[in-house]
């Protein structure tokens, strides 16, 4: 389950080209497009500017570069040419990339326009969570260390956490061990260990956890309508602590 230097070397060149994908995506005025549009931007990106791979095109059957999940949907939302972004939505984009044999996973959810106080509120916290298990990871501390950190984060805050999805050693294969789950007892769980590089993904509800799957097969939805919120980082543990690989330019950690 640990990865040897050099490996890390190419999963963080892997995160960096992933981190400037994202970039590109801050950059854009969300409004109007659909997520089709973004879909085939962020292909294209990847494969002609970046000379990468787009890994989850081909991966369990699925055709694109990107899950794009708006509003009630809380993961694995299909790109669509009817899905048009309109002020005022929130919009999670997932994105995975190989470069050189090795893969790097992130996502962020973005404020389309201008975006109504509950639902930033529900986004803010959906990151500082993410940040709170990230900033749990070093060598002794355990997975259960880690969730315990997000989902008190997001119930202090009134939210609740999505059980059915976690976090994932990545390497070679976009999901490998261990399982990183986003609720957890502190000092329960796999003991985090020096070159151990797995994902930080939790999925934060306005409402209640329940999530439901749509006739697609893949769409994620609450099952009670409301928001849910994502951020994804590629984290490696070090010798004194964690390096995020899909760190972005200018990222700022909350606190
Ligand atoms: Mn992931």
């Amino acid at each position: 389950m640990t990865k040897r230097p050099e490996e890390i070397a190419l999963l963080a060149d892997s995160g960096q080209l992933l981190a400037q994908v994202f970039g590109h995506l801050d950059r854009l005025d969300l409004i109007g497009m659909s997520t089709m549009q973004i879909n085939d931007l962020v292909d294209g990106l990847i494969v002609h500017e970046l000379d990468a791979r787009p890994a989850s095109k081909g991966q369990y059957g699925y055709a694109y570069a990107l899950n794009a999940s708006r509003n009630n949907v809380v993961c694995h939302g299909v790109p669509s040419a009817a899905d048009i972004l309109q002020d005022g939505d929130i919009v999670n984009f997932d994105i995975t990339l190989e470069k050189n044999g090795y893969i790097a996973d992130s996502s962020k959810t973005y404020l389309v326009g201008e975006v109504a106080l509950p639902a930033r509120r529900l986004v803010q916290t959906a990151y500082e969570a993410m940040w709170k298990g990230i900033q749990a990871v070093r060598p002794g501390a355990t997975l259960g260390d880690v969730g315990h950190a997000i989902e008190r984060h997001a119930r202090r805050n009134g939210y609740s956490v999505v059980r059915e999805y976690c976090g994932h050693g990545i390497g070679r294969e976009m999901h490998e061990e261990p399982q990183v789950l986003h609720w957890g007892k502190p000092r329960t769980g796999l003991v985090l260990r020096e070159g151990m590089v797995f994902t930080i993904e939790p999925m934060v509800n306005q409402g209640r956890r329940a999530v439901r799957t749509e006739d697609d097969g893949w769409t994620v939805v609450t099952c009670d309508g409301q928001l849910s919120a994502q951020f994804e980082h590629t984290v490696a543990v070090t010798a004194s602590g964690m390096r995020v690989l899909t760190l972005r330019s200018g990222e700022k950690k909350p606190h």
